[in-house]
C-alpha cells in the first residue's frame, strides 16, 4: 500500500469548457489555503479530480484534520480519504484488505464497486469487483456479500496512473471555486442571516467584500468585535477578506431627527445600499448581497425591497430571500456562525427601530422624506471615516 490521500471531485466545473483549467487552479488554491496550517501537501488535479497527497517529510500530517479542512472547499462536489496502489487486481485486493480491514471486520455486509476512468485496464468493472469481492469475503468470512444494501461499499477507482480504494465519498461543500464568479459587496450585520447569505454567495464563486455599518456609541465595541469574529469565521471558507467598517451614527441620527419615524428603517437601508454601491464601484464589485428575507420584518416586504432596489445602480442579490428562518439557522449552525450571531450585542438597526414601521412604504413618500437630508455629504463623511480590517 502506497499511503493515504484525499480525493476531491469537481462538480459543475466540468461543464465549463474553456474555463476549466482556471477553475481547477482556483479549486487547487482553495485546497492549498485550507491545508497550509496542517502540513506539507502535494495538490494537483487531473480529469476533474484533485489529488491531495502528504509530501514525505519528517512529520506525517494528520489526515483526518486535513480531510476535515477539505470539507469546506468550494467547488468540490464530493470528497473521500483513499488509499492508492498499483493498477493490478492483486494490489487492489491487498490494499482494500489492509486499508478497509477494520471497516470490513465491523460491517456485517459489503460489496465492491469498481469504476474505470482508464478504459485500457484489462479487466471490466464487474469482473474486477467480483475478483476483489471474492477474495475479501474469503479474508473476512464474517462479513457477507450483499450487493443490494451493503453496510460497507468498497470503492475501487482505476485512474490514469494508479488505482484508488476507499469506503465511500461524502458530499463536499459544493458550489464553485472561490473567485470564479466575480466580486460582490456583502452587507454583513452581526445577525444570523447575513453571514449565511455571504457564505452562500461565496460558495457560488463570488469574491466577497464585507461591509458593516456601526453606530457608536449606540452600538458597543462588543457589537463590532462580534461582526469581526464572523468575518474571521467566513474567511476560513472565502479566503482573505477585507472588511469595510462604515460609521453610520450620524446618518441614523439625522434620519431620526428629520424623517418620519415610520420610514426610518427603509431610509437607513437606502443609505446602506448607496454606500455599498459606491464601495462596489471602488472595488470593482458587480453586485450587492444582503441577508434579507421576504416578509421577515417590516423592511423586508416587497414594497420595502422595491424602495431599496430603487437606489442601487447594480443588482442586489438576496441568497436567503425565500428561506424559512429554521433553514437559515441550520446553515448558520453548519458554517459555524450561529453561536456568534446570537450573542446579544445591539446592532445599528435595532437601536433606531421605529415603534410602528411602515410595511408598505411608497417610493415617492420615501423620496420626499429623504429630501430633508443632505445625503451626499452624509455619505461622503461616512465613507471617509471607514476603517478596513483584513483577515487571512
Ligand atoms: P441579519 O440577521 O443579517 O442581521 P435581519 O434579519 O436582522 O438580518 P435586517 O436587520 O432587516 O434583517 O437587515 C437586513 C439586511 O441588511 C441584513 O441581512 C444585512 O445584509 C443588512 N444589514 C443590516 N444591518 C446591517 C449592518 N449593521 N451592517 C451591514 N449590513 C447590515
Ligand atoms: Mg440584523
Amino acid at each position: 500500500m502506497t499511503g493515504e490521500l484525499i480525493l476531491l471531485k469537481q462538480g459543475e466545473m466540468t461543464l465549463k469548457g474553456l474555463n476549466r483549467r482556471s477553475f481547477e487552479a482556483r479549486l487547487e488554491r482553495g485546497v492549498r489555503r485550507r491545508l497550509a496550517p496542517l502540513g506539507d501537501f502535494d495538490v494537483r488535479s487531473s480529469q476533474s479530480v484533485v489529488y491531495v497527497t502528504p509530501r514525505s517529510g519528517a512529520d506525517t500530517p494528520d489526515m483526518t484534520a486535513a480531510f476535515d479542512a477539505c470539507r469546506g472547499v468550494f467547488g468540490a462536489a464530493s470528497l473521500t480519504l483513499a488509499a492508492r496502489c498499483e493498477k493490478s487486481p492483486d494490489a487492489i485486493y491487498e490494499t482494500a484488505r489492509e486499508y478497509l480491514g477494520d471497516a470490513l471486520r465491523r460491517a456485517e455486509s459489503f460489496k465492491v464497486e469498481s469504476k474505470r476512468a482508464d478504459k485500457r485496464f484489462p479487466m471490466g468493472s464487474i469482473e474486477l469487483s467480483q475478483y476483489v469481492g471474492g477474495r475479501l469475503s474469503e479474508a473476512f468470512p464474517d462479513c457477507r456479500v450483499d450487493v443490494h444494501t451493503p453496510r460497507l461499499t468498497v470503492n475501487v477507482e482505476i485512474r490514469e496512473d494508479f488505482a484508488f480504494v476507499h469506503g465511500g465519498a461524502e458530499r463536499g461543500a459544493g458550489g464553485l471555486p472561490q473567485g470564479t464568479a466575480g466580486r460582490v459587496v456583502s452587507l454583513l450585520s452581526g445577525g444570523i442571516d447575513s453571514p449565511v447569505s455571504t457564505y452562500l454567495a461565496a460558495r457560488r464563486g463570488a469574491e466577497i467584500i464585507p461591509v458593516h455599518f456601526l453606530s457608536p456609541p449606540y452600538t458597543s465595541e462588543l457589537a463590532k468585535k462580534k461582526t469581526l469574529d464572523i468575518v474571521k469565521i467566513l474567511s476560513a471558507y472565502c479566503g482573505r477578506l477585507t472588511a469595510e467598517l462604515v460609521p453610520f451614527t450620524k446618518i441614523q441620527e439625522q434620519i431620526a431627527k428629520v424623517c418620519p419615524e415610520e420610514y426610518a428603517t427603509v431610509i437607513a437601508r437606502r443609505f446602506m445600499t448607496r454606500i455599498a454601491a459606491i464601495i462596489a464601484e471602488r472595488t470593482g464589485a458587480q453586485a450587492i448581497v444582503t441577508g434579507e428575507n421576504l416578509g421577515q420584518v417590516a423592511s423586508q416586504t416587497l414594497e420595502a425591497i422595491a424602495c431599496t432596489n430603487e437606489v442601487s445602480p447594480i443588482p442586489i442579490l438576496r441568497p436567503v430571500l425565500t428561506f424559512d428562518k429554521s433553514e437559515i439557522t441550520e446553515w448558520a449552525v453548519k458554517i459555524g456562525t450561529y453561536e456568534t450571531s446570537i450573542l446579544p450585542y445591539e446592532d445599528c438597526c435595532t437601536v433606531f427601530t421605529p415603534r410602528r414601521p411602515a410595511t408598505k412604504p411608497r417610493p415617492e413618500k420615501i423620496r420626499a422624506a429623504e429630501a430633508a437630508l443632505d445625503a451626499e455629504a452624509l455619505i461622503a463623511d461616512a465613507l471617509s471615516a471607514a476603517e478596513r480590517i483584513a483577515f487571512d
